[in-house]
């Protein structure tokens, strides 16, 4: 009688019931759904496969009336109107890829009041003459998918997107919901600025998954290091994730030559033997599969125990894109990763050698920052991983960090010296010229700005730029700096880094990792 009453005053919850034919909201949807339905503007921050469709899809059966979805990509729209109507939903989409009369019978059904979702790629709704036809209707509620599409920022940035800015002042009653599963913090800022001009709430949502185990160890023989790992699992399913090809067969021939059952995978291979491995890696337990990141895109396996990284990724999306394939059966499982210098410097070349604008490049080489201070830090992991993607958590007591071991040392001191030498020029450097200044170098840069005559200067002699790059990352990586905060480069202190500069919170850093793996030269960013 309970659960009979819970649906008879939540509508929300009996779509959900009985068009979706799912009885609980994962994490979050409901807030994003309430949100909507209270008439407020979202943007909703979710993982792939969090389940984000839902949350505009429930809101506009309950709402009635016309939604519009703007999506990217034809092939994407197709697979959602389908499945909609599966469900019995009368979903509709108008695009290029459909013959002109499908269109017309699809605009019919939209015009008579009949289609609850209408999907649109951006170029087709912003054309005056939908929009007016549109306007005209009743519109109750406008989705706008991969809304990171719209940042120039973002890795993924359209044109046709840009325009939809328009949006806001074309439908002003009409609550609209950005959805991406990019989390920087910039892309988020630059996406709520040209969506919504009021007041927007941003969820971010549901990306913990407690069940996997984060560890990183700094890089000396890879090949021995996998092996030790993959054979602390014995029986298990795992991907391993190699930089090259080469290194993917490598790899798993010297799994194989051990007694472990691993195979290869990439883009290099014939369509035929990628397909094979994959089928033996998905119906059979107990494989290795040592792939590039070509392999894993909607790879749905629940048993996979771990995912090893032998290189570190390009950035803290990528990696915890690639770590979420572990575990998703809500079994212990671990993502482990080798880590040394070498990755840095490829990365940073890969990084350099891409025929991008100057600008892209830099927001790169901060998004590797991000990931090296990750890997660097002394700090719970998934403390640091959740902080990226805006959630707050407490010591997870299951990442190396936790559990450990690695020696750590109060940095507390030198951290104030950092962020003295921040407020005094201004918060507005990078990493490479606060360190300038703390060692006193009279660079044209730091003459140029009078910094040698700040009482910081040359205040940090007592370490070298290895240990103050490494120590600036860790505060980066723990919220107590914030990289780029305007759009701009540079560094700011964050609340909590005013908190440890006034002496009320502790800071400590790693030693180990860096003394041993990262001894030598690195770039500032
Ligand atoms: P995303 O767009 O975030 O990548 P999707 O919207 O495609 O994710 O959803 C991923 C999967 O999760 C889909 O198969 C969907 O049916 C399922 N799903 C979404 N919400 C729920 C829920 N509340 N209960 C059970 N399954 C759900
Ligand atoms: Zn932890």
């Amino acid at each position: 009688a309970q659960a009979a009453s819970v649906l008879a005053e939540d509508p929300k919850r009996r779509v959900l019931k009985d068009v979706f034919g799912f009885d609980d909201f994962r994490p979050g949807q409901a807030d994003v759904m309430d949100a909507l339905l209270a008439g407020r503007h979202v943007l909703a921050v979710m993982p792939t496969g969090a389940g984000k469709s839902l949350c505009y899809q429930v809101p506009a059966l309950v709402l009635g009336g016309l939604t519009i979805v703007v999506s990217p990509l034809v092939a994407l729209m197709q697979d959602q109107v389908a499945a909609l109507r599966l469900a019995g939903v009368a979903a509709d989409t108008i695009n290029s890829s459909i013959d002109r009369e499908a269109n017309v019978a699809a605009w019919r059904r939209v015009a008579a009041g009949q289609t609850r979702l209408l999907y649109l790629a951006p170029e087709r709704l912003m054309t005056e003459r939908m929009l007016d036809a549109l306007a005209r209707l009743d519109v109750s509620l406008i989705a706008v998918d991969e809304a990171h599409c719209i940042s120039q920022w973002g890795p993924a940035f359209r044109r046709e997107y840009e325009d939809l800015s328009r949006l806001r002042g074309i439908f002003p009653n009409v609550p609209i919901i950005a959805l991406t599963a990019t989390a920087d913090e910039s892309t988020r800022t630059d996406i709520e600025a040209r969506l919504f001009a009021e007041r927007v709430e941003t969820l971010v949502l549901g990306f913990d998954r407690p069940n996997i185990k984060l560890g990183i160890e700094a890089k000396q023989d890879s090949k021995r290091q996998l092996l030790r790992f993959v054979e602390r699992h014995p029986g298990r399913s795992g991907i391993v994730y190699c930089l090259s090809r080469k290194k993917t067969e490598e790899m798993a021939a010297f799994l194989e030559k051990n007694g472990v059952t691993a195979l290869a995978y990439h883009a290099g291979m014939s369509k035929d033997a990628r397909d094979a491995n994959q089928n033996a890696f998905m119906t059979l337990s107990g494989v290795v599969m040592v792939a590039t990141i070509a392999f894993g895109m909607g790879i749905d396996k629940p048993d996979v125990a771990y995912v090893f990284h032998t290189d570190m990724p390009g950035s803290l999306e990528a990696y915890y894109q690639e770590i979420g394939r572990a575990g998703r059966d809500g079994r212990e499982a671990e993502a482990h990763m080798l880590f040394g210098l070498g990755d840095i410097r490829m990365r940073r070349l890969f990084i350099d050698d891409e025929d991008a604008p100057p600008e892209h490049k830099r927001r790169s080489h901060g998004r590797l920052d991000t990931l090296i201070g990750y890997c660097e830090t002394a700090q719970c992991r998934r403390q640091v991983l959740l902080g990226y993607f805006g959630e707050e958590a407490s010591p997870c007591g299951n990442c190396d960090t936790c559990l450990d071991q690695a020696p750590r040392a109060d940095g507390g001191m030198e951290a104030r010296i950092i962020l003295a030498a921040m407020a005094q020029s201004g918060e507005r450097f990078g990493a490479g010229h606060v360190i300038d200044i703390l060692l006193g170098h009279e660079t044209e840069k730091i003459l140029a700005r009078n910094h040698q005559r700040l009482a910081s200067f040359g205040s940090g002699l007592a370490h070298k730029k290895d240990f103050w790059l490494s120590l600036i990352r860790q505060l980066v990586a723990g919220g107590f700096l914030s990289p780029d905060p305007g759009g701009h480069g540079g560094l700011a202190i964050a609340e909590k880094g005013h908190a440890l500069g006034r002496g009320e919170m502790p800071f400590h850093y790693r030693v180990e990792v860096r003394s041993r793996a990262l001894r030598g030269k690195m770039r500032s960013a």
